[in-house]
């Protein structure tokens, strides 16, 4: 079946004490078992596992093409739960643009939990090869990246780090498994950000790591958020699922339009650069058209005339919404070095947007507008 018709269904089989169309959200957090702890169900306490989250992680492991999904509270919390799964001494390669907190993750608590890192330009195939070691245990990268939009190509790294007896996780949130299946592309792990496209609405967090194979790092993880604790809720797993039924047409439509406003802010004179895999301009452009089916709805631009510039174009906006976060149905702008604080690594001049379901001329004559005032 279709991703799209997947997309509707999966997770979705009719409740079979009622028939209700819509999943119930089971919020008990214990469930009876037997004298000697037997589980008859399968279900034992919330913290392990709840029928809502279940049907999450089902949906997620269908949509993503893997054999198996965990759900978190959050997405950093996925992946920290990732991070520490790994064998104490192994070493991790970061693409060099990622989602800051990754980032800190690695600055802060690599040396506590016995952990290396290093960051390289994955856009060099030489660069990835170099960074790796013995204790290389996996490659992290995010593609489309935030906030440059740096495209990687995931079939070619999957097989530099499996030459080297290290596995790849793929952190897809910019993309959605709408536009990018990175386990059908060589990766091993792929990272969800369910806060952002797959919940849809600005309303719920949550996260997921969803695997091509259950390993011992995937046995460990269980572990970990079992007993670390960073499990998603029956309320926000619901959530995240009713926003999993519209995301295919929510997504298509805001990389058209996104696609449609980068040609724009191209044009216009007080833009330096736009950041976006589709235009033929962006030196990802090849890559991503083997990679992705259409180029997702975030877009960063550099303001001509640097971060005061930017800072007063980011104040003229009226529709668009000086807010952090993205995937929603309105659509968000931030500057994104703010945003970041001291150690961010973002351009100064960059503006980030994140487009919603708006009608594509009344987001070009707000930015257009602000931008005018700009210059
Ligand atoms: C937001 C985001 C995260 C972190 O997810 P949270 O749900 O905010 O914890 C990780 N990676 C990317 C690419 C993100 O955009």
């Amino acid at each position: 079946m279709k991703f799209e018709t997947r997309a509707v269904h999966s997770g979705a089989e009719r409740d079979p004490s009622t028939g209700s169309v819509s999943p119930p959200i089971h919020l008990s957090t214990t469930f009876e078992h037997g004298p000697a702890g037997e589980t008859p169900h399968g279900l034992l306490y919330i913290r392990e596992n709840n029928p809502t989250t279940l049907r999450l992680e089902r949906a997620l492991a269908d949509l993503e093409g893997g054999e198996v999904a965990l759900a978190f509270a959050s997405g950093i919390g996925a992946g920290a739960a990732y991070l520490q799964s790994l064998p104490s001494g192994s070493h991790v390669v970061f693409a060099d643009d990622i989602y800051y907190d990754f980032r800190t993750i690695a600055r802060e608590f690599f040396p506590q939990w016995g952990l290396t890192a290093s960051m390289v330009d994955m856009s060099e195939p030489g660069a990835l090869r170099d960074a790796l070691e013995k204790d290389t245990r996996l490659v992290w990268l995010e593609t489309p990246s935030n906030p440059l939009l740096n495209v990687i190509d995931i079939e070619s790294v999957a097989s530099i780090a499996h030459d080297a007896g290290a596995k790849v996780l793929v952190d897809g949130t910019f993309a959605t498994p709408a536009l990018q299946r990175p386990l059908s592309l060589g990766a091993d792990v792929v990272l969800q950000s369910t806060t952002k496209y797959l919940g849809g609405h600005s309303d719920v967090q949550g996260g997921a790591i969803i695997v091509r194979g259950a390993d011992d790092v995937f046995t460990r993880l269980k572990l970990v958020r079992k007993v670390l604790g960073a499990v998603a809720s029956p309320f926000n797993s619901w959530l995240i699922l009713r926003g999993l039924r519209s995301l295919a047409c929510r997504v298509e439509r805001q990389s058209a339009t996104a696609l449609a406003l980068a040609e724009r802010l191209e044009r216009h004179p007080a833009v330096e650069r736009v950041h976006y895999p589709g235009l033929a301009s962006h030196p990802g452009n090849a890559v991503a058209r083997k990679q992705m089916s259409a180029f997702g709805g975030i877009l960063s631009f550099r303001v001509a005339g640097g971060e005061a510039a930017a800072l007063r174009t980011a104040s003229k906006l009226e529709l668009v919404v000086n807010a952090t976060s993205l995937g929603g149905v309105e659509s968000l702008l931030e500057h994104r070095k703010s945003s970041e604080g001291a150690s961010s690594t973002a351009p100064p001049n960059l503006l980030r947007m994140s487009v919603g379901l708006e009608h594509v001329d009344d987001l070009t004559a707000d930015l257009v507008g602000a931008l005018d005032q700009t210059t």
